[in-house]
């Protein structure tokens, strides 16, 4: 997994902690700068490693010794709590429409970065009943006797094909989409993106689907063409979400193209792809601290299934092991 590396030599720097018997300016100077390395190995952003390691530092030199607890222990409390928040302290869901129209969600991106295949996989999540979890991940009240957590309301949602310039794209979302049993709305590609989009919402409304994924065009680059049609398409049917589908693979490279995408157009949030891959996770500790906006999904493999809420609290936990 993602964070195998990063987690390995985070133990390998608590270790040096854990054989002190308090923590000191010093071991607590070395534990830091290695971690650092860590990080920047991971291809985690220059000035989001530098500020996680300057907010650790300064936790940690001002901590009082507690008794019963090691100086590892407090020091892997205080790491844990900048982890997450750095990436967004709690989980980020999905908005609905505060109006009697139905919630429009915008897919952004480049191409290759997993768009549609996000799209659908976003459809089946949200008409699939979810055990509501919380902040940290595990589901609310336990999972003992009477402990169950609490199921989200299943969405109707109906899926929008408004990427018309690549040729298969349109298939591709229909062949998910029946794949995932949700109805793909299209009008070809010799329409107008701004129309397929209006149109696919008033449809939605007429037959009752309460949830809109637009699978909007990608481009090989981030281009003022591009840029200008999310913007007339984000006038037009004003979205309840835009969120930009990233490669984990690019590494903070998806960091930066968040910040630009949000910059240029304003987006709400992330779903950052791939994340099973062999990529070094630097993503997604970079993203929020990059860009200012959650990641509000991951893609964790191919398959339909394969999406997950992005919890920084459990992401936090995997990285430090
Ligand atoms: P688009 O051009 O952005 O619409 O990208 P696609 O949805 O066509 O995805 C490009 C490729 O990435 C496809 O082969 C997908 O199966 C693959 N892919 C998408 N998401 C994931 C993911 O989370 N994990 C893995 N391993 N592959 C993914």
């Amino acid at each position: 997994m993602v964070f195998d590396s990063i987690t390995s030599k985070i133990t390998g720097i608590l270790d040096t902690i854990r054989g002190a018997d308090k923590l000191t300016a010093e071991n607590i100077e070395e534990a830091v700068q290695e971690m650092r390395k860590v990080l920047l190995d991971a291809d985690v952003n220059f000035q989001v490693a530098n500020s996680l390691v300057k907010a650790v530092k300064e936790k940690a030199v001002g901590e009082r010794r507690i008794d019963n607890v090691n100086p590892s222990q407090q020091f892997v409390k205080i790491l844990y709590d900048e982890l997450v928040d750095i990436m967004g302290g709690d989980e980020a869901p999905i908005a609905t429409s505060a109006t009697d129209q139905p919630t429009v969600l915008l897919l952004a991106g480049l191409q290759g970065a997993g768009k549609t295949t996000a799209a659908a996989k976003l459809a089946l999540y949200l008409q699939t009943p979810q055990t509501r979890l919380d902040a940290s991940g595990d589901a609310e009240g336990g999972e003992g006797e009477g402990g169950k957590g609490t199921m989200t309301k299943p969405r109707k949602v109906l899926l929008v094909a408004a990427d018309v310039y690549r040729p298969a794209a349109i298939d591709q979302l229909q062949i998910l989409g029946e794949r995932v049993g949700c109805e793909v709305f299209t009008m070809g590609q010799d329409v107008d993106p701004v129309d397929i989009v209006k149109q696919g919402v008033a449809y939605a409304k007429e037959q009752g689907y309460d949830t809109v994924i637009v699978d909007t065009a990608g481009r090989q680059v981030v281009d003022d063409a591009l840029m200008a049609e999310l913007k007339r398409i984000k006038e037009a049917v004003p979205p309840d979400e835009v969120l930009l589908v990233v490669d984990a693979m690019t590494g903070q490279e998806a960091a930066l193209l968040t910040q630009t995408f949000n910059e240029q157009i304003g987006i709400s949030g992330a779903i950052l792809t791939k994340l099973d891959g062999d990529t070094r996770g630097g993503s997604a500790l970079s993203v929020r601290g990059v860009s200012g906006k959650p990641i509000k999904f991951v893609g964790v493999g191919e398959g339909m299934d394969k999406l997950e809420p992005f919890y920084p609290k459990r992401m936090a936990s995997r990285i430090i092991g």
